[in-house]
């Protein structure tokens, strides 16, 4: 389903659709058989998809066929409580941050990037840009917003964890003095594990920092793990080279634990399944957690069009990997926040789950 998506009959059904945004987006959270995952609807591939979800009962409870087989029931998460609220200053607080997966507070703490202002320079999958030019969400959200928010969403919605990402600003720290001075906020006001994530900043001195500040995990995120790759589909960013990653990584896992340093890897974007699986073998071997998640194209990137990965491809690495990964002892279920912990974008923790058994 990750791969073709899904076609709703009720577009409107449960909370709103993730459209616009930084990372993986023009998702529906649904939740099937217990396990709540993120599914592409609004993408080019979702409208001709083989899976269709019917319209929901009284229940919000709907039928998820294939090809016109009935596979069983899904259902939507509901709108979330906080969703209704707004600051003393009048900004709704969905446009500071939004619920992930079932449980996640997720927010982009600066909705604008260095690497976004040009097309020679932008990541060809990101859509940073357009959730902010759309109006559904705010440029800068200040620590006291987000500690406000933060502590509405664990009140009123029990949100377990809580995922800060950054459109990497200019300066060497690349976005870490924000996110530092945001998670303080947000763990004075409330206890909430907090994930964070950035590209690797100029100095290694930001981990402990960060850890101080309150950051329990930390996300430096890879996307495609090749050089050719990496500077075909997002010029800019690659000039970080994956080697200063590796760098970065080895400095950050004595600081935060094994498991709780992790990276997003695309599969889809043109890396083998070989370069994949070396580069996560070799993450693995660091205490480092690869997230790896299926392509998905966000409509009006320059990527709209790219073909997602075919389940087999994906089946071909997350297979391996959780054989991996359980070896190490490195498992999703360890993670104390962040999207290993969530898992809603990749089927990476339920291979887990099924390697373990
Ligand atoms: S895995 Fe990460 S990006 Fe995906 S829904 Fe969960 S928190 Fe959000």
């Amino acid at each position: 389903m990750q791969s073709y998506g899904v076609r709703l009959a009720e577009p409107k059904a449960g909370a709103d659709s993730r459209r616009g945004g930084a990372g993986p987006s023009d998702h529906k959270a649904m939740t099937i058989d217990g396990m709540t995952v993120m599914v592409p609807v609004h993408t080019a591939p979702a409208f001709d998809s083989p899976y269709l979800v019917e319209k929901p009962d009284a229940f919000g409870r709907s039928v998820i066929r294939r090809d016109g087989l009935a596979l069983g029931e899904v259902s939507f998460p509901l709108q979330p409580k906080f969703y209704g609220l707004t600051t003393a200053d009048g900004i709704p607080y969905s446009k500071i941050a939004v619920l992930h997966g079932r449980d996640v507070l997720a927010t982009t703490v600066l909705q604008s990037c260095i690497r976004y202002q040009s097309r020679t320079k932008t990541c060809q999958f990101c859509a940073i840009g357009q959730s902010l030019a759309a109006g559904r969400t705010i440029e800068r959200k200040t620590p006291a917003q987000l500690a406000e928010v933060a502590k509405a969403a664990v009140e009123l919605d029990g949100v377990k964890h809580m995922v800060m990402t950054t459109g990497t600003p200019p300066g060497r720290d690349r976005g870490a003095a924000l996110l530092a001075e945001s998670a303080a906020a947000v763990k004075a006001a409330v206890d909430l594990p907090i994930q964070v994530q950035c590209e690797p900043p100029d100095d290694d001195a930001w981990f402990g920092r960060l850890r101080t500040a309150g950051a329990d995990a930390l996300g430096m995120h890879l996307e495609a793990v090749t050089e050719p790759v990496r500077h075909r589909i997002m010029p800019g960013k690659a000039q970080v080279s994956v080697e200063r990653y590796f760098e970065a990584f080895a400095a950050a896992v004595p600081v935060f634990g094994r498991g709780q340093v992790s990276t997003y890897i695309l599969a889809g974007l043109g890396d083998s399944r070989e370069d994949i699986l070396a580069t996560c073998e070799r993450l693995v071997g660091l205490g480092v957690y690869p997230f790896v998640v299926p392509f998905v194209p966000i409509s009006g990137t320059p990527l709209e069009s790219h073909p997602t990965p075919t389940p087999a491809f994906m089946h071909a690495i997350l297979g391996p990997l959780s054989g991996m990964l359980v070896a190490s002892g490195l498992k999703a279920i360890d993670a104390k926040a962040g999207c290993a912990k969530c898992g809603a974008c990749s089927a990476l923790s339920t291979y887990e789950r099924r390697a373990c058994s």
